[in-house]
């Protein structure tokens, strides 16, 4: 038997003090030969539990068997039977936690590189020009009606059309794409190739119209009688505060205003685009998931001398992907753990100056299974510093559920669905993504896309609510 390499085949990537200074990707991803050497370093297990960890079950087993024969093709084939987005899991999956938590290399060594192998395979089909497009089966007469284009939107609106329904696609902003468009910056995620996704959407005859903000423009019960059916994936964009003094001074952003101006309107190009952003010095980011290292390393990359990043936990307990939080380090930001803010504090024209913060130190597990932070009395300390960013979390919008009647939704603002279905309260209409689950993952927004999309067939099929 071949010996195995016990580390993952490196990915070269932009070294940090270059990539601080522009918002290119920072991985180059895999050349053919590394692709292929790394597949290699699969056992082909009998019992292959990477799959398990899957949440949209790719035949990962199959698709890197193929990858090793250099079947390019046919890989990236076998892998789009039950992903569409594999360029863009391949990046912004959080795989420590899924399949390469599974993987039976990992129990020893380094996992196999899954998602590095996945980027690779969707990278390669885009390179070599078309993306195959199925065989278009003959029109069911049924339409159906998406709102939001975000990752669970575009899975069901493909799902959907590939059967033969006719699927109308209204997205709020001026793009589409949800959160792999507005939220995450272009240095992890290219936009080109989120656009590419969007275009095989269209090419499989999906009406995508955007700047139609569902809820004000039509109500749900108005698109109800043009469509036999609603697919709900309009995400959970509404940010959390501190709720703490001092944080509507100057200088404080939400992380959606941040990177929304960063990413969609493209400020980090003022004045080329229109749309201005601050950068100042001293730069701090509240929060520790995916959202604060986006937020924090994007600071840098606007020209921020420090980024630091003050989060109520300890390293181990942050939600961010681990590639994230090494990348994060690696550039810089400086990470003050087991702080939380308690106040801000600004000059004489409003702007923040200062953070006061709690130290904090870690108690009993809560409901999230975490070690719940329990401030330290009397251990307040200052930071000072220019812009705040706040990223904490967010939870869906409530314009389509105050504007529409039957629709249930639990305390925190999600609606409520069948987890086998995505049906909701309210006959015909479907959900399913961040604004069932609140905010969670590009996969899991694709597979409650899926689900959806099997129950929309169902309903449109039977007439069976
Ligand atoms: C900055 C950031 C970084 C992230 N990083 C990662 C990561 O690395 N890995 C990962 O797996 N997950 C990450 N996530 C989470 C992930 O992006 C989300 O879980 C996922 O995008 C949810 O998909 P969705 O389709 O449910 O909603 P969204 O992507 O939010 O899309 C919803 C869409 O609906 C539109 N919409 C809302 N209301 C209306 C309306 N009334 N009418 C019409 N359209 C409407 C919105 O404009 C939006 O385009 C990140 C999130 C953020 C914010
Ligand atoms: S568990 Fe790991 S080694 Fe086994 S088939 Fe899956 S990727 Fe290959």
């Amino acid at each position: 038997m071949a010996i195995i390499s016990p580390t993952k085949t490196p990915m070269r990537e932009q070294p940090p003090e270059e990539r601080i200074r522009n918002f290119r990707e920072v991985p180059f991803g895999y050349t053919p030969d590394e692709a292929v050497s790394e597949a290699q370093r699969c056992l082909q297990c009998k019992k292959p539990l990477c799959i398990t960890g899957c949440p949209v079950e790719i035949d990962i087993q199959g698709f890197i068997a193929l990858l090793v024969q250099k079947k390019f093709k046919e890989g990236i084939s076998k892998i789009k039977e039950k992903n569409i987005l594999p360029a863009i899991c391949g990046r912004v999956c959080p795989q420590e936690e899924q399949c390469e938590k599974q993987c039976i290399v990992g129990k020893k060594n380094e996992p196999v590189a899954i998602g590095r192998l996945e980027r690779f395979l969707a990278d390669w089909e885009r390179n070599e020009g078309e993306i195959e497009i199925p065989h278009q089966p003959e029109s069911t007469g049924k339409k159906v009606a998406i709102v939001g284009a975000g990752p669970a939107g575009i899975t069901a609106a493909a799902d959907l059309a590939k059967i033969g329904h006719k699927v109308d696609m209204f997205e709020a902003l001026h793009q589409p794409g949800g959160v792999l468009v507005y939220g995450i910056p272009e240095f992890r995620l290219p936009k080109e190739i989120v656009f590419k996704e969007i275009d095989y959407l269209r090419k499989l005859g999906v009406n995508v119209y955007t700047d139609t903000v569902i809820g004000m423009i039509k109500s749900i019960d108005e698109l109800q009688e043009s469509y036999d059916a609603v697919f709900l994936g309009t995400g959970a964009g509404l940010p959390w505060f501190l709720k703490v003094p001092g944080e509507n001074l100057n200088g404080i952003y939400s992380a959606n205003e941040y990177l929304t101006r960063a990413n969609l309107m493209k400020a980090y190009l003022f004045p080329k685009y229109k749309t201005p952003i601050i950068k100042r010095k001293r730069v701090a980011t509240v929060g520790g998931g995916n959202v604060a290292m986006d937020c924090a390393r994007t600071a840098l990359r606007l020209g921020a001398k420090e980024s630091i990043l003050i989060y109520r936990r300890a390293r181990e307990q942050m939600p961010a992907r681990a590639e994230e939080i090494h990348h994060a380090e690696q550039e810089g930001i400086i990470f003050h753990l087991l702080s939380n803010p308690a106040a801000f504090y600004g000059d004489k024209n409003g702007w923040v100056r200062e953070a006061e913060c709690i130290k904090m130190e870690l108690g009993e597990p809560d409901e999230s299974g975490r070690r719940r932070p329990v401030p330290i009395e009397g251990a307040n300390f200052m930071v000072s510093i220019d812009v705040v960013i706040i990223a904490i979390g967010n939870s869906p919008n409530p314009l389509i559920h105050s504007t529409t009647k039957d629709i249930e939704v639990t305390k925190w603002g999600t609606i409520i669905t069948d987890p086998a279905t995505g049906k909701t309260s309210k006959r015909g209409v479907f959900a399913g993504g961040d604004v069932a689950t609140g905010a969670a993952t590009v996969i899991l927004a694709m597979g409650a896309g899926k689900i959806a999309a099997r129950g929309i067939h169902d309903y449109l099929q039977t007439g069976i609510w």
